[in-house]
């Protein structure tokens, strides 16, 4: 990777007009949000107390998570490692609010945010967390620039994207080119490798400046070398900008790039 100074600036430049988020709820005391407030630096960045999920199939229930309480504090690169099928990405997906415990709380900076209406929701996940997964899912008609500039063209609507987008793709070219890309901006998803297409998407998760990442087996579609490099990634990312992390994959050896380790096991967690 390119050097981290440069990741560090193009990652705090305020690339989006800086509005509050939209995500608090009327309900939350507004103390909480102040990042430098006292207070909220003994609140986790993000939390879950006793989560609850089960997926029904027909007359079948499968209870998958079953009482979660974990916590990730700012700053923090927390492994999630569990046996295929034990819930790990049922977990990261409530983290990153795409779906809804059937019991329990997720807090971020000490706010509920698992019961927010869609709308705050999607804004709370365009701002808030960026989020990587085995299968990339970029934008296959999209080039790689396209495709980091989507976070920013949802964020600001079409007319306001207009009117920024060369200070847009100026930012989201720097960002690409810490991760290698430069030459690639233009190439469709099929026309790059698997850990092309996954630095693609770390750019994308970034864009916005979110303050937690939240991977999901982000190795496991690459080879070694390739994994290598995106696990060195994520540290980078978390130890030059102390952005927080949470990574789940079945790989303890993954898992050990981590500051801690935590485990589920029969839809709980357990230390490790
Ligand atoms: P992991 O990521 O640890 O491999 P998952 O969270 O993907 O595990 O899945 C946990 C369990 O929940 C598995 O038994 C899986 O089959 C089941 N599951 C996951 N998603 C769904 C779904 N949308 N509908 C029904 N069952 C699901
Ligand atoms: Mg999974």
């Amino acid at each position: 990777m390119n050097d981290p100074r440069v990741l560090r600036e193009a990652r705090s430049r305020s690339l989006v007009p800086t509005r509050r988020p939209h995500y608090v709820g009327a309900t939350v005391p507004a103390a909480a949000l102040e990042p430098d407030d006292a207070a909220a630096a003994e609140v986790p960045r993000l939390q879950t107390v006793g989560l609850r999920k089960s997926y029904r199939k027909g007359q079948v229930t499968i209870p998958v998570l079953n009482g979660v309480n974990v916590e990730v504090r700012e700053g923090e690169f927390l492994a999630v490692i569990g046996a295929s099928g034990s819930g790990k990405s049922t977990l990261l997906h409530l983290l990153g609010t795409l779906d809804s415990p059937d019991a329990g709380e997720i807090r971020f900076d000490g706010c509920r945010v698992d019961n927010l209406p869609a709308r705050r929701r999607d804004i709370l996940r365009n701002r808030a967390f960026g989020m990587i997964f085995q299968f990339y899912h970029l934008l296959p008609e999209f080039t790689t620039l396209e495709n980091v500039l989507a976070p920013l063209m949802i964020a600001d609507g079409v007319v306001g994207y207009l009117r920024r987008r060369r200070r847009y793709a100026d930012a989201a070219k720097e960002l690409l080119a810490t991760m290698g890309l430069s030459h690639r901006l233009k190439h469709r998803p099929r026309e790059l490798s698997g850990g092309e297409m996954q630095r693609a998407a770390i750019a994308r998760a970034l864009v916005m400046g979110p303050q937690v990442l939240l991977a999901d087996e982000p190795t496991g579609n690459l080879d070694r070398a390739a994994g290598r490099d995106i696990l060195r990634i994520l540290r980078t990312l978390n130890h030059q900008q102390k952005l927080t992390i949470v990574m789940v994959t079945h790989d303890l050896g993954n898992a050990e790039e981590a500051d801690r380790i935590v485990r589920i096991c029969e839809g709980r967690i357990e230390k490790v």
